[in-house]
């Protein structure tokens, strides 16, 4: 990396590797030597099939993808990802239940941001006389009552006994709160209290730690799905990783009274026709693909796990120097934090807007928090090196001390 670029810590659209862009710019002018640009080639070019293929096994390879799970390249981003997951997940279960009445079908939310809420607000749409379970909201354990600030213990979970699905955010990329990978941890998945013996019908929004590290209990999963623009390229597509019993036949569902499933969100037609029923986004294909041939050569998951580990071990460690000081207070309880986002405040009058203008003096960019949290964000996605890391650390030390507690 050359670079005189700024270093973007925001929270998505986000970084992307510098030579990936720079070979994105050739690709947009020729793609593989066909002397046509990726933008303008045609989908069902032998050229771009290929290449298709081969970003579908980079995946398979780097997350360890067992063959019972397909690899989906969709659109519309994890928000229409919210309606497909009921409307699937709710066919199925009509299939595999048809004598089961409506309203004692069940979908379980586990609540830990404002996501996984938007998530189930969409069920709550979508549910057709089915109940939306709130297993748990992690809001009703915090002090004020209202914020998103921990994972929950494992004792706090009630999920139903046979539910349609079950839903959680791996990384609530707002609140910065993260499932810890570590089984052992309290703030792990509790995937031991999840009902037994079935395909489970667990469903996972990965849209902002996708590829940051391995999946723990991928295979146990029934659908985990992620937008590409934090950890893997632009924005207009999104990848589903979903399980063989959950590529249903919604029309056939729908006959028996399930809610008609719209083409574009049905998962079938994109397993039968190799995820392009429709012109899916190549430009973006494109970039995923060469940042998943980057990862390869860098060292893949294992990689990106001890660096990302080491990245936010650094950030949180200054944030909480700044807390013993009164200069700085973490959003998130300890052992709930995101490698991801890690979201802060700084203490006192003014002291916000000199951190941010300190930090745009020095080319660090994108650290504004969400606008319904406010504070500070740092985003620290796999495009973020760990010298650019350090230049933020070095950033916060001197704020911390410089300002006056
Ligand atoms: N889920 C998570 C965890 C996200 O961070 C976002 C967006 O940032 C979404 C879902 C919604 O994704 P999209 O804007 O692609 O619909």
């Amino acid at each position: 990396m050359s670079s005189d670029r700024v270093i973007n810590f925001g929270a998505g659209p986000s970084a992307l590797p510098e030579d990936v862009l720079l070979e994105a710019g050739s690709g947009l002018l020729n793609f593989q030597n066909t002397g046509i640009g990726i933008a303008e080639i045609s989908h069902r070019s032998k050229e771009f099939s290929a290449y298709l293929a081969s970003v579908e096994s980079e995946i398979r390879q780097q997350l360890d993808v067992p063959p019972t799970h397909h690899i989906l390249f969709l659109q519309g981003g994890g928000t229409a990802q919210f309606s497909a997951v009921v409307l699937n997940m709710l066919a199925r279960h009509k299939l595999l239940h048809p004598d089961i009445p409506d309203a004692d079908r069940t979908l379980d939310y586990v609540i830990t941001g404002s996501w996984s809420k938007a998530a189930a607000a969409e069920a709550v749409r979508l549910a057709n006389g089915a109940t939306v379970n709130i297993a748990v909201d992690a809001r009703t354990l915090s002090a004020d009552g209202k914020s998103f600030d921990r994972i929950p213990p494992h004792n706090t979970y009630k999920f139903s006994a046979d539910p349609a699905l079950i839903y959680y955010c791996e990384n609530e990329t707002v609140s910065g709160t993260q499932f810890s990978s570590d089984a052992q941890s309290p703030t792990s998945f509790p995937f031991d209290l999840l009902p037994t013996n079935k395909l489970l019908p667990l469903v996972a929004d990965y849209s902002s730690s996708f590829m940051s590290r391995p999946i723990p209990r991928l295979a146990d999963h029934a659908i985990i799905y992620a937008g590409a623009q934090k950890n893997l390229g632009p924005a207009g597509l999104t990848i589903a990783i979903v399980r063989q019993d959950c590529i249903v036949d919604v029309d056939a569902a729908a006959k028996l009274g399930a809610t008609p499933v719209p083409i574009g969100l049905a998962y079938k037609p994109f397993v039968d026709q190799k995820s392009m029923p429709n012109t899916p986004s190549v430009f973006a294909i494109y970039v995923t693909g060469l940042v998943l041939q980057r990862n390869k050569k860098l060292g893949g998951l294992k990689y990106y796990e001890e660096v990302n580990g080491r990245k936010q071990q650094k950030v949180y460690t200054v944030v909480q120097e700044g807390a013993e000081k009164g200069i700085l207070r973490p959003f998130v309880q300890p052992g709930s934090g995101s490698w991801m986002n890690i979201v802060f405040e700084v203490i006192g009058e003014g002291a916000e807007k000199r951190f941010l203008e300190g930090a745009e003096a020095r080319g660090l960019k994108g650290l504004k928090g969400h606008r319904s949290v406010g504070g500070i964000r740092v985003s620290l996605y796999n495009a973020i090196t760990e010298e650019q890391t350090d230049k933020l650390v070095e950033y916060i030390r001197e704020f911390i001390a410089q300002e006056k507690p």
